[in-house]
């Protein structure tokens, strides 16, 4: 194992690890800091981008947004390369707010907001094809639905 993939095991239960290699990226853009960015046109450019593609619509729960949220900081994803796109998302405030601080009142550890974010999806991704799992479903689809617990709700078990 290389030094870099231990590094990354040695820190990843680290709180706001990601944060600070966000900010690092950030120095070699040229940002002095995430709030000097977030002001930027260059990132309104992106912003707008993101909304454009979404609609002004949450991905979660559909109401009107101007708000995005930023599920990975690597360097084309803060650059805004069209590619990296996919993982800016537009959420409402509502919906943003529970997935990055929730009732707890704190602020979430990146990859445990990701993993929230990912369940809200997949529940409104359920939700709106109404998937049911049963004897015929194919297992590729249970092993999905399964990923994060979700299997509890009486809904999706017929
Ligand atoms: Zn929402």
């Amino acid at each position: 194992m290389n030094k870099y993939c231990q590094a990354i095991i040695d820190n990843r239960h680290k709180p706001f690890v990601m944060y600070r290699l966000r900010d690092g990226i950030l120095k070699k853009m040229g940002y002095e800091s995430y709030p000097e960015y977030l002001k930027s046109d260059f990132w309104l450019d992106i912003k707008t981008r993101v909304l454009e593609r979404d609609d002004h619509i949450c991905q979660i729960c559909g109401s009107p947004t101007t708000i995005v949220h930023h599920r990975r900081y690597d360097l084309r994803t803060l650059q805004g390369i069209k590619s990296h796109l996919k993982k800016i998302i537009s959420l409402c405030s509502t919906c943003h707010y529970d997935v990055e601080i929730g009732k707890s009142g704190n602020k979430r550890e990146f990859w445990d907001a990701e993993r929230i974010l990912d369940e809200m999806l997949w529940k409104r991704e359920l939700r709106e094809s109404r998937i049911r799992i049963n004897s015929k479903t194919p297992l590729p689809e249970v092993l999905r639905f399964a990923r994060w617990g979700t299997i509890k709700g009486k809904h999706a078990l017929d």
